[in-house]
């Protein structure tokens, strides 16, 4: 066997954040003011998190994980024991787990297999009287079925909480993930995600009612608006606790880096489509499946690029996987879908067969670098490393 190719370059991890002097310096000045916590910058976080959605009425709510916005928004639109909420299996175990932490009982359904994004029909074979909520997930950044699930919601009197933790900034029917005219939606800024604030989450709703009791839970179950309405002055002092709330705010170190990751995030995607039609290009001839494209006019956030084996391809997965590894090229798999996980599996006794479209995917697919960080050398050189390894 000849020695792998490019194995005395550096090792090209699967994600880097892309952090710049502006972050850097916004987070020093947030250091030096004294005021770490959540506070100006925070709210001026939320506030250009608003602009950027378009839409005035949007009530853009900083959390310090996405984990944390779905838990918040569930649990604000009523989400208790005895329901169940429908999800996709083929998803991180976050989008879930919020709802056992709530009581609820989660129903997995298995995806379209030409997008890996929830399917609409099975959503609505799962709903029982029982059922609360759908949570649909915009697979790698390319927008689920919104208009069939907000219609299968409507006429079914459910309610939609979005896991938008790809979909910054994706689009459908031209219209931002965040405007769609769910209950609410959820953003991620884990440091692999589109951007990045180290930790954090954004839950976004037009519905006030939401947007008041996720800020009265994100922070211990404080209420100063209750205080406010009978007395015109309030001492800086004074709170009420109105419910047993959580510990979920974002400090202004976080949001000082989002603050200058949001002004960046329209050029980030526009290096991140970049990348992904360089791939789209180089591997068309492959024994491979490429990730479907959004429709003409819509935006693909590119968070992930997923590569699916053809049945004719030669290598088997995990190979293809080592071989890029051999290479010094760092690859993921998105996901191992909920249904093969101990808890989930066990907890709701569930087989691969429940779940084809999601099973086969798991085992043919796998996910290569795509950041803005990467150089087009770097670019270039997971191309060579797809193409030979998928030419063998
Ligand atoms: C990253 C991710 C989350 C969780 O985001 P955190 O900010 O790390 O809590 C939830 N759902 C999906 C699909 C994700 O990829």
């Amino acid at each position: 066997m000849s020695a792998p190719q490019g194995s005395d370059l550096p090792f090209l991890p699967f994600a880097l954040p892309e952090i710049g002097e502006e972050e850097i310096a916004e987070v020093v000045d947030t250091l030096r003011s004294g005021w770490v916590t959540t506070g100006p910058k925070a709210r001026k976080f939320e506030q250009a998190f608003t602009e950027f959605l378009g839409e005035p009425e949007i009530e853009c709510i900083a959390v310090n994980s996405a984990t944390a916005g779905l838990h918040l928004a569930l649990e604000a639109i009523g989400v208790g024991p005895g329901d169940e909420v429908i999800t996709t299996t083929h998803t991180f175990t976050a989008t879930a787990e919020v709802v056992r932490y709530l009581g609820a009982d989660v129903v997995l359904v298995d995806i379209d297999p030409a997008t890996l994004n929830i399917d609409p029909a099975l959503i609505e074979a799962a709903i029982t009287p029982r059922t609360k909520a759908i949570v649909p997930v915009h697979y790698a950044g390319l927008a689920a079925d919104m208009l069939t699930i907000l219609d299968i919601a409507r006429r079914h009197g459910l309610r939609v909480v979005e896991d938008a933790a790809h979909a910054l900034p994706t689009t459908l029917e031209k219209e931002l993930i965040g405007t769609m005219g769910s209950d609410a939606t959820v953003f991620s800024f884990y440091a692999n995600k589109t951007m990045t604030t180290g930790e954090g989450g954004m839950l976004v709703t037009r519905n006030p009612k939401i947007a008041a009791r996720a800020k009265v839970m994100r922070l211990h179950g404080i209420n100063r608006d209750a205080f406010d309405r009978f007395t015109a002055k309030v001492p800086s002092w004074y709170y009420e606790i109105v419910a047993p709330g959580f510990k979920y705010n974002l400090t202004d170190i976080a949001a000082a880096l989002g603050l200058h990751q949001l002004k960046r995030l329209k050029g980030f995607q526009a290096r991140r489509e970049q990348i992904a039609q360089a791939y789209h290009e180089a591997f068309a001839d492959l024994p491979l499946i490429l990730p479907p494209q959004p429709v003409e006019g819509d935006t693909h956030s590119w968070h992930l690029y997923v590569l699916r084996l053809a049945d004719e391809c030669a290598v088997e997965r995990d190979a293809f996987i080592e071989q890029m590894f051999a290479r010094g090229i760092g690859c993921s798999v998105h996901y191992i879908p909920l249904h093969l996980q101990p808890y989930w599996r066990e907890r709701y006794q569930l087989t691969p067969e429940q779940f084809p479209h999601s099973q086969k995917a798991y085992e043919r697919t796998f996910s290569i670098p795509l950041y803005t960080a990467m150089t087009d050398a770097d670019v270039q050189r997971v191309i060579a490393a797809v193409r030979e390894i998928a030419l063998r």
